[in-house]
């Protein structure tokens, strides 16, 4: 049903031209599963099948997945480790940190949150040492299991006034099940972007709104907050984008893949009011994925970017603002980051 000549002929003529010779991936992961405390889908616990996906995630896996993708760009990515309950903070720090010592074009940021409980002169030195760009907030729960915590709960103070200082690209994901559709989410996007106007806040996923109808009633809340950005990993639904750039212009919005998820064929569609992972038979299964070995598929990555042009063809942005979305967005905000003052290499 699907070969591999299909994937790269789609993408070649459809999907190359549309984009610039550089990409910069705003979220993807690395990882290797020996820095992990367990594997949460081998676990009994509620939400540890929510996303079941590869076990070892190291540079070199995700540096192939790119190049599968957009094997004729050049491609740089903000990169992560693996933000559970399951991993050892300490080591999976340690194994980001050295994954973007090894390869040029990764950006990492550090994990971080509330209950790590670090000083500020510890939180600057795991900066310095490990020459992050920021944080990426760690999501103490599993799976879909969201609970009622705010955003305030995510990040600690020290985080934020070390941010406040240098710039630091913050990246949240957003909590709660309504995500940033949610009320209380807004209000508290809204108090960190202003209480710490200097700090780069992006929000994972577009806030969590993969769905055009969770987009038209998020979108507002960020309208008036220059200082907040979205990345669009694992956002396949044009028109939730187009709604973005509608409201907010293409400025703020920064390509994203969200490997190894995204490096499955397929596509993430709307089924009635959630989203569901559909792709081809070769996967584990996993909550919200349909598999088929009917369908012929490409990269989730591509699918992203496809839905980026589309969006970006529908609201009328010239070729100049959708190459920014794709690369000089994020380049910009990665500019502003004060790194010599904490000394990072
Ligand atoms: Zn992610």
């Amino acid at each position: 049903m699907k070969n591999a000549n299909d994937i790269s002929e789609f993408y070649l003529s459809e999907v190359s031209p549309l984009l610039p010779p550089e990409i910069l991936d705003f979220h993807a992961h690395t990882w290797v599963s020996e820095n992990w405390k367990f594997k949460p889908w081998e676990t009994e616990h509620e939400g540890g099948k929510y996303m079941v996906t590869d076990e070892n995630y190291p540079p070199e896996k995700l540096l192939a997945d790119a190049r599968r993708c957009f094997p004729d760009k050049r491609y740089e990515a903000v990169v992560f480790g693996y933000p559970t309950p399951a991993v050892d903070p300490e080591k999976d720090r340690l194994f980001v940190a050295d994954a973007a010592r090894r390869h040029d074009g990764l950006f990492p940021l550090l994990l971080a949150g509330k209950d790590f409980n670090l000083s500020l002169q510890q939180t600057k030195d795991q900066l310095r040492e490990g020459g992050f760009w920021g944080f990426k907030v760690f999501l103490n729960w599993m799976g879909n299991d969201y609970a009622e915590i705010g955003v305030e709960d995510m990040l600690g103070d020290n985080e934020m006034a070390l941010a406040q200082e240098h710039r630091l690209i913050v990246m949240l994901h957003v909590p709660r099940a309504g995500r940033l559709a949610d009320p209380e989410i807004q209000r508290g996007v809204r108090k960190l972007a202003q209480e710490y106007p200097e700090a780069q806040i992006v929000l994972a996923h577009c806030g969590r709104c993969y769905l055009p109808s969770e987009m038209k009633r998020a979108i507002d809340s960020i309208r008036r907050l220059p200082n907040v950005a979205m990345d669009t990993s694992m956002v396949m639904d044009p028109l939730t984008l187009q709604i973005a750039v509608d409201a907010i212009g293409p400025e703020r919005l920064l390509y994203a893949s969200d490997f190894p998820v995204a490096a499955m064929k397929g596509r993430r569609v709307r089924v009635m009011d959630h989203w569901v992972d559909v792709v081809t038979d070769e996967y584990p299964d996993s909550a919200y994925r349909a598999k088929s070995n009917d369908i012929r598929a490409t990269y989730m990555g591509v699918e992203i970017a496809v839905a980026v042009c589309d969006a970006a063809a529908q609201t009328g942005i010239s070729d100049e603002e959708r190459d920014g979305i794709f690369h000089t967005n994020g380049k910009n905000l990665l500019n502003r980051v004060r790194r010599h003052e904490i000394g990072g290499g």
